[in-house]
């Protein structure tokens, strides 16, 4: 690759937030009725919103933000599980526990028989789509790694088996990207962690992390080796929330003008204290509950096709929230270090890479999000069907999505509730189910949708459109 260019404006984002100018109430009106079409919105309309202080328009803020969240992805939350491989890494990055010169860590790679238990604990659960996550060590090479995907997805346990694996690890090269491609990854994860030039170089204090243009790239280079689900993302905290959510536009736009298609999801983890990262006790820029609800219902207006994901880190409560806000998948039962969900079945101690908001396990929150009227979904058939990258943003444009994700979520919420609900999570969920099918309009689609419920129902697994 030619001599890189730092796509993110550095000078003209910081000046923006040093002239901190506040908007009139007309100019946020404005990017309000433009956010309305669903075509997102340009760095200037997010400033607008990030600046506006009226608690009038932030409410209307927040109900445009519902709003696009129903009208793109209804009542649904997909759901996933993370699965921690390796906590061995080369890299000191001052927020993570994970850290090379963390002494006190239990230092783990799990081997692929221990992934298969893992996976096996997991799909036992219900579980149908895992994030695998990944150190950042020189003796970990893709070929590696690959084979770690495949045994995941070579675990068969009674009607269970992951679907869909994303991946998180370190960035590489466009000739190891193909060969992760080649073990069949839905979506390819890489935070900037902070967009912030000169915080980013003062928080990665050693290891190839430290190459702040070399991570900037990861997606395009994952982009040029054919994965077209990209993922990105920001550790809240490092540095102003402002300069970091106008950059992750920037980011979206140059990966859209590069390759036509936009991040498939945005992630936006706030630090959490962490063992061994001294950083994480006390963020340099904390996120008060206030402006993350704000960062969240801006980034629906802004990006509205792009999935937001929103992890355990946060409390169930503010879980709850944030979903009105635009989140539309969630993790669920969550552990978060190589061996934990082995550990969590034998009372093991806790080990987590930081502190968990929410503990409770898989149907526990199922049973909550139901409760609430939201469908959970381990729906995996956009990325077996082809409808990835530019496909699935043509389609999701054409909001043509909706009448195969509706359907999708219903018959693979029917199959947790089958083979793995507790008493009380099949009885609102049945219902849920009940009343959505009364709510879809008749069709020739409902009509198989019905036959699939059927068959479903009667022990078929894996029906999907
Ligand atoms: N090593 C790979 C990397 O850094 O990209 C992937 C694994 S790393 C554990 C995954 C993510 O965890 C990081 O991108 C970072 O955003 C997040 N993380 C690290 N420390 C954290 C903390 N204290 N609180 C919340 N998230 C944290
Ligand atoms: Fe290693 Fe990733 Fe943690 Fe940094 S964030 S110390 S690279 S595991």
């Amino acid at each position: 690759m030619s001599e890189l260019k730092d796509f993110i404006d550095q000078e003209y984002l910081d000046n923006l937030i040093k002239e901190n100018r506040k908007p009139s109430k007309n100019e946020v009106l404005e990017v309000l009725k433009k956010g309305e079409e669903k075509k997102g919105l340009s760095v200037e309309d997010v400033f607008v919103l990030l600046q506006n202080d009226d608690e009038e328009l932030k409410d209307e803020m927040f109900s445009l933000a519902l709003k696009i969240k129903e009208e793109i992805y209804g009542n649904r939350l997909v759901i996933f599980a993370p699965l921690y491989v390796t906590n061995e890494c080369g890299n000191i990055c001052a927020y993570c526990g994970f850290r090379a010169d963390n002494r006190d860590l239990h230092r783990r790679t799990l081997t692929l028989d221990e992934i298969k238990e893992e996976v096996k604990i997991l799909e036992d659960q219900g579980h149908k789509r895992i994030l695998m996550v990944y150190g950042e060590h020189p003796q970990f090479k893709v070929d590696w790694i690959k084979e770690t995907i495949l045994a995941a997805y070579s675990v068969k346990s009674g009607n269970g088996e992951i679907r869909r694996i994303n991946v998180n690890s370190a960035p590489m090269s466009v000739e190891d990207f193909k060969i992760l491609k080649s073990s069949g990854i839905g979506t390819y994860q890489c935070f900037q962690e902070t967009y912030h030039r000169k915080t980013y170089e003062k928080v990665h204090i050693g290891g190839k992390k430290r190459d702040y243009l070399y991570r900037l790239y990861s997606l395009d280079r994952a982009q040029e080796a054919g994965i077209d689900d990209v993922a990105m993302g920001v550790l809240f905290g490092l540095y102003d929330y402002r300069f970091e959510v106008m950059a992750l536009i920037q980011h979206a736009l140059h990966l859209e003008e590069v390759f036509g298609v936009g991040p498939h999801t945005i992630s936006f983890p706030r630090i959490e204290p962490a063992l061994g990262a001294p950083l994480s006790e006390h963020p340099p820029f904390e996120i008060k509950d206030e402006d993350f609800k704000k960062i969240v219902a801006i980034l629906r207006i802004a990006v509205p096709y792009t999935g937001l994901i929103l992890t355990t880190r946060e409390t169930a409560s503010f879980r709850r929230e944030l979903f009105k806000l635009g989140v539309s998948q969630i993790s669920a039962g969550s552990r978060t270090y190589p061996g934990a969900y082995h550990d969590a079945l034998t009372n093991k101690p806790d080990m987590q890479q930081f502190t968990i908001g929410d503990t409770r396990s898989l149907d526990e929150v199922i049973y909550d999000i139901a409760t609430h009227g939201y469908i959970p979904s381990f729906c995996t058939s956009c990325y077996r069907s082809g409808r990835t990258g530019e496909n699935f943003m043509k389609e999701a444009k054409g909001e043509h999505i909706h009448t195969f994700c509706q359907p999708n979520a219903l018959l693979t919420f029917t199959e947790y509730l089958e083979d793995y609900a507790s008493e009380k999570t099949k009885e609102v969920g049945y219902k849920l189910v009940e009343d959505e099918v009364l709510r879809m309009e008749d069709s020739p689609l409902k009509k198989k949708f019905i036959e699939k419920l059927g068959k479903t129902k009667e022990g078929k697994r894996d029906l999907y459109f």
